[in-house]
């Protein structure tokens, strides 16, 4: 994409795009054993601005995923409707809790106990309950955060101990991979944590949510069994920093 399309063009290829991404989504859903409903779909939004996400929204998509706190608050008011579903899927620092609480409704991209403190008490402030999800780094690489699967089911428990933050599940993005025989392992592996996770005795959690999949992969990810894939550049085009 480059900024000489008219938007016409732009909304033109969103629409083309999206609908061939929910086909995809349908097919790999019904392929894994499930119904095209139980594979929820997020517009991956950062970068792009409020008139293409709007245009994206007005085509019934109903979820949209921001990496960056400054980003998201910049952003949200100038969407139609500014309430739309909202999660937060890039890595957030303990002292950006406090702007993004409330704001979203989900943080996927919790790696720590000490930010679930932070979430839970900045939610307690604000009289709300904030749902999250644990990322595994589950490539296990030294550049990227998240948990290490090991310690996954001992922050999990951690969170029964918050009233005001309710586990939902887990996220992971995996390494670069060479093969789809590669990256499917890797989901395979998220899927089993998954199902252990929900195996574990937690109270006050609702495990429902296994988030995996990107543009380039979400049909091995519903294969292998996630329930929420975020797709970016398959929707929007390439992302232009
Ligand atoms: C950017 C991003 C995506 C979407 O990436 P695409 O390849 O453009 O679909 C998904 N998940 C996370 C955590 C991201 O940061």
């Amino acid at each position: 994409m480059t900024e000489k399309l008219s938007i016409e063009s732009r909304f033109r290829f969103i629409e083309d795009q999206y609908k061939e991404i929910l086909e995809k989504i349908a097919e790999a859903a019904v392929k894994s054993g499930r119904s095209p409903s139980d594979v929820r779909f997020m517009a991956v939004t950062k970068t792009h601005e409020p008139v293409l996400i709007n245009h994206a929204l007005s085509l019934g998509v109903d979820l949209i995923g921001e990496n960056k706190v400054q980003e998201l608050l910049s952003k949200w008011e100038y969407l139609s409707p500014p309430d739309v579903e909202k999660h937060l899927i890039g890595h957030l620092q303990s002292n950006k809790v406090r702007k993004i609480v409330g704001v979203v409704s989900m943080i996927q991209s919790v790696d720590s106990v000490s930010l679930l403190q932070e979430i839970e008490r900045q939610s307690a402030l604000k009289g709300l309950t904030t749902d999250v999800l644990l990322e595994v780094n589950i490539g296990e690489e030294s550049a990227k955060t998240g948990l290490s699967p090991d310690s996954v089911f001992a922050t999990a428990f951690s969170v029964e101990a918050l009233p005001h933050v309710r586990l939902r599940g887990l996220m992971a993005v995996p390494p670069i991979c060479e093969t789809e025989a590669e990256i499917r392992g890797y989901f395979a592996k998220m899927r089993r944590i998954y199902e252990d996770v929900k195996a574990l005795t937690l109270p006050t959690a609702a495990i429902d949510t296994l988030s995996l999949g990107m543009s380039q992969d979400y049909v091995p990810a519903i294969l292998e069994g996630s329930t929420l894939v975020r797709v970016g550049s398959a929707l929007f085009g390439m992302r232009r920093y």
